[in-house]
């Protein structure tokens, strides 16, 4: 018979420890309450690890830090680069000896009678009086469906899993998405490929001297002042260097979507049929929550209902971290610091009762 070892017990579980994990554990080791954080990771960084070569942040690091410890400056003067906040990250879990453990999946989060959690991951399993998931959403991207799509014989890929332009040379490659990350792959691929960007508006941009320090207080103001959706203009396309330089190449230029997919290419409104090697959706994600299915409480559009970071149908689970239906800019560096305090005071008084 195989030796089934009893679950581990401790007062908190963190379910994932990208920047969201670690201000919780930022928090908590202040809070005298035992706690763990799980990781499916190999390596500390959370989604940083998995994004494209030229990735820069859209501010600079003094606005892109956690609780506690500023993220250093850049030496060429820069937004941060991504293997700059991999490394921030990495030094930050260090520097505070945060209780992370990886790599460890979790599975399901089921609630026991007795009010704890049992949480079964493929490491084995833990009992925790309360859980956290801070588990973000770069493992679920979103393509949104175009008719035609399965005769497509091209490449297609998502920006979740676009590393570099290599490989792109002389090929026609559609750009799909408004975003940031759309503006600074179409940045990157138009070095290399002819490019076609094509987003439903035309994209809006920031002026150039300004950045995502700038979106962020805009958000700010909107949210103090009771606009409900904060996040929006977060969209804002921030003009980095790469995205500059697309625009002096004469690339930057963005078309209305075709009306749908042939073998071969696309077709555009009007009937024009166009050939396409590779499409590479820039489109979005939605919230990795596939471990709280367990507990019957993620909702048709993918999310859980919260007051703040508090499920409401769940005593003693808490979601951090994924946009602002978790709390303002909570999908942010700098953002989420303010969601993980708030979340770890109110873990320490549903404890205490
Ligand atoms: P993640 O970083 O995704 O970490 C979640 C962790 O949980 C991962 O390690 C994952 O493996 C783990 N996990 C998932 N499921 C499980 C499971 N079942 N069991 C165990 N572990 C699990 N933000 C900024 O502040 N500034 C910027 O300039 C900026 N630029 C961006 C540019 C782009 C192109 C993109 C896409 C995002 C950008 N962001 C920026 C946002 C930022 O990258 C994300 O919001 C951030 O990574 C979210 O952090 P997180 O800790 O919530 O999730």
């Amino acid at each position: 018979k195989v030796f089934d070892p009893p679950a581990r017990l401790v007062d908190v579980l963190v379910v994932g420890a990208g920047q969201s994990g670690l201000a919780l554990g930022y928090f908590l080791r202040r809070s005298g309450l035992s706690y763990v954080l799980l990781d499916a990771q190999q390596a500390p960084g959370g989604a940083w690890q998995h994004g494209w070569d030229s990735l820069r942040l859209f501010s600079p690091a003094s606005a892109s830090s956690l609780p506690g410890w500023m993220m250093p400056k850049p030496a060429d003067e820069q937004f941060p680069a991504r293997d700059a906040v991999v490394d921030y990250l990495r030094r930050y879990e260090q520097r505070y000896g945060l209780a992370v453990q990886r790599p460890v999946r979790v599975q399901s989060v089921t609630a026991l009678p007795n009010g704890e959690f049992m949480v079964i991951t493929d490491q084995g399993s833990w009992r925790a009086r309360a859980v956290v998931s801070a588990t973000g959403t770069w493992s679920q991207p979103f393509l949104p469906a175009y008719p035609g799509q399965g005769e497509f014989a091209g490449e297609q890929l998502h920006s979740a899993a676009y590393r570099s332009a290599v490989g792109f040379a002389g090929r026609h490659v559609l750009v799909v998405g408004a975003g940031n990350s759309a503006a600074q792959i179409l940045a990157d691929v138009s070095l290399v490929a002819r490019t076609t960007w094509v987003t439903e508006e035309e994209p809006r941009y920031l002026p150039d001297e300004v950045d995502g320090r700038v979106l962020f207080s805009q958000a700010t103001q909107r949210y103090l002042a009771g606009h409900s959706s904060p996040q929006a203009a977060l969209g804002d396309i921030v003009m980095v260097d790469s995205v500059k330089d697309a625009r002096s190449r004469g690339v930057l230029q963005s078309v209305r979507p075709f009306t749908r997919f042939t073998s071969k290419g696309v077709e555009w409104p009007g009937g024009r049929f166009e050939k396409v090697d590779t499409v590479i959706w820039c489109t979005g994600f939605r919230p990795a929550l596939s471990h709280l299915r367990s507990l019957g409480v993620v909702l048709p559009d993918g999310r859980v209902s919260t007051t703040g970071t508090r499920a409401t149908d769940v005593p003693g689970l808490w979601l951090v971290g994924y946009g602002s239906w978790t709390g303002f800019a909570s999908a942010t560096l700098i953002g989420v610091g303010r969601s993980a305090k708030a979340t770890v005071a109110e873990i320490q008084a549903y404890l205490q009762t």
